[in-house]
């Protein structure tokens, strides 16, 4: 009980892969992630937006794919995490938004990384691939 925070790191990390992964390949909806991120403490809601910020990098997010994420985010374009995520390179700095800002900049990063992921998953991964976040479980799907 002297040393939780490691730990919890950890599982947020994990959590977050999930909820993330879950909502790009449509198995959880967006407001559902975004309340679950809403009940995080501050702190942990800066860590999730730089852990998602990450996925972001990772699947080389272009200005066209900021447009159609924000586009189906429910945000407004002229708020700030939509104009950073558009911007040619994209800035990633959500966790230095005001807190009041961190819900909309969760619900942006998220949209846009689905449009990136669901992009590639259907070139460079197209029929199989070793990304342990495209292949999971799919709870509603008959094989
Ligand atoms: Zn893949």
């Amino acid at each position: 009980m002297t040393e939780p925070s490691s730990d919890d790191g950890h599982t947020l990390r994990r959590e977050t892969e999930l909820v993330v992964n879950e909502i790009a390949q449509g198995l959880r909806p967006l407001d559902a992630g975004a309340s679950w991120f809403s009940r995080l403490a501050p702190t942990r809601q800066q860590m999730v937006l730089r852990e998602v910020a990450g996925y972001a990098m990772q699947t080389h997010v272009t200005a066209a794919d900021g447009r159609v994420g924000v586009a189906r985010s429910g945000v407004k374009p002229t708020a700030n995490p939509s104009v950073m995520i558009c911007m040619d390179p994209p800035r990633y700095g959500f966790a230095d938004l005001p807190s009041a800002e961190h819900v909309n900049a969760f619900r942006v990063l998220v949209s846009v990384f689905a449009v990136a992921d669901n992009r590639r998953r259907e070139t460079y991964c197209k029929g199989a691939c070793g990304h342990a976040w495209h292949n999971l479980p799919a709870a509603t799907e008959q094989p």
